[in-house]
């Protein structure tokens, strides 16, 4: 039988790539999206397959419809969109994942939550484990992304626990690849296109700050994977591991300093004249970050492959290819 999947936020950079990974496996995909950060561009090639929908839609108005899974994407993911319209950010973080629930509940339909590394905030733990509670500030301008992820966190874990809902949550790092529109704001976007253009690349403080940069491709496996997992399976690993909720990070161990990223993205296009320049650092901006995987690799047996060389390596070509139509 085809099974029926719902993406909220189909049309952005990860959900594009979940919706062709899914189509690839057979299933009917619906893509619901109000295009905020998204665009048809990331879906072109899907619209003439019958086995795809798109809807134009906010996920702060209710929305209906039978599917055997829902992957809740939805939400403006770089901090210069979601900080243009923070009250929409948080409803759309909180209200979003109400009506997802809600659906769910009424249908009895497996929901995926795209929860965030910004739940850990600026971590004083490092590497972060999920069992990590974060050190978030309430009031400052990552709040509507960070308080709005958390709290969405919490509605998923009280519909799970009061009434039941199928919900799994992966807490994503930061993510790459084609897909990702040029003026998406997220580091590697801004210094591969700054680079192509013959720009400066612009590292915010001293670049001295830490991320890890997970390849799409590997964040798509392990979702799929985990919406695989069976439901008795995912509760005995919950038991075992004291999580009310299944939540679980995907991300790249690996750990760069922005300094060095910058440094990589000149090495990758040595055509180009690669400079830096130094701009202050935002409000907030976490100082590093790093995911412990082991609980995705234990439960999954997933880890990501793809190397930042190769991952680097696809997104110039696909940025190359964006800039000449
Ligand atoms: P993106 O901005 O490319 O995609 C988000 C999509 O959600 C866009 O298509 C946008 O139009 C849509 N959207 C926004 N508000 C909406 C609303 N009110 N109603 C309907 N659609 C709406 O971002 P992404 O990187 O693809 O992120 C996808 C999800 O993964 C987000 O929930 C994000 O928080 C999470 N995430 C991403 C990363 C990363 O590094 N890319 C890291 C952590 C978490
Ligand atoms: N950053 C930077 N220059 C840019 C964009 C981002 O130095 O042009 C820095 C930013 O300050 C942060 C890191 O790169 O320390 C990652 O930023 P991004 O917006 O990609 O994601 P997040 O801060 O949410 O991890």
């Amino acid at each position: 039988m085809i099974r029926k999947a719902l993406i909220t936020g189909g049309a952005g950079f990860i959900g594009s790539h979940l919706a062709k990974r899914l189509l690839s496996e057979n299933y009917e995909v619906t893509v619901l999206d109000n295009l905020f950060t998204g665009t048809k561009s990331n879906i072109y090639d899907l619209l003439d397959n019958r086995r795809f929908t798109f809807i134009l839609h906010d996920v702060t108005q209710p929305f209906w419809g039978q599917f055997d899974e829902i992957y809740n994407l939805a939400c403006p993911a770089s901090p210069i969109h979601y900080q243009r319209n923070p009250v929409e950010t948080i409803k759309t973080s909180f209200i979003g994942m109400m009506n997802v629930l809600e659906l769910a509940l009424k249908t009895k339909a497996k929901v995926l939550h795209t929860s965030t590394s910004e739940i850990y905030g600026d971590p004083l733990e490092h590497p972060q484990r999920e069992s990590y509670w974060g050190n978030v500030n309430t009031i400052g301008t990552r709040s509507c992304y960070d308080e709005g992820k958390r709290a969405a966190e919490t509605l998923a874990r009280d519909y799970h626990c009061e009434y039941g809902v199928d919900v799994r949550m992966v807490r994503i790092f930061n993510t790459y690849g084609p897909n990702m529109h040029p003026q998406d704001g997220r580091v590697i976007s801004n210094f591969i296109m700054q680079t192509l253009r013959g720009e400066p690349i612009t590292i915010y403080g001293d670049g001295s700050q830490t991320r890890s940069f997970q390849y799409v491709d590997d964040l798509v496996e392990a979702i799929r994977r985990y919406m695989e997992v069976d439901g008795k399976a995912l509760a005995d690993f919950c038991a075992a591991h004291r999580l009310l909720t299944p939540v679980i990070n995907t991300g790249n161990p690996e750990e760069y300093t922005i300094r060095e990223l910058a440094e990589r993205v000149i090495a990758a296009l040595p055509e180009k004249d690669g400079r830096i320049v130094y701009r202050p650092l935002p409000q907030d901006d976490p100082r590093r970050r790093k995911p412990d995987i082991a609980l995705a690799t234990e439960l999954l047996g997933w880890k990501p492959v793809v190397p930042l060389s190769v991952g680097l390596s696809k997104t110039i070509e696909y940025f190359r290819t964006f800039g000449k139509n």
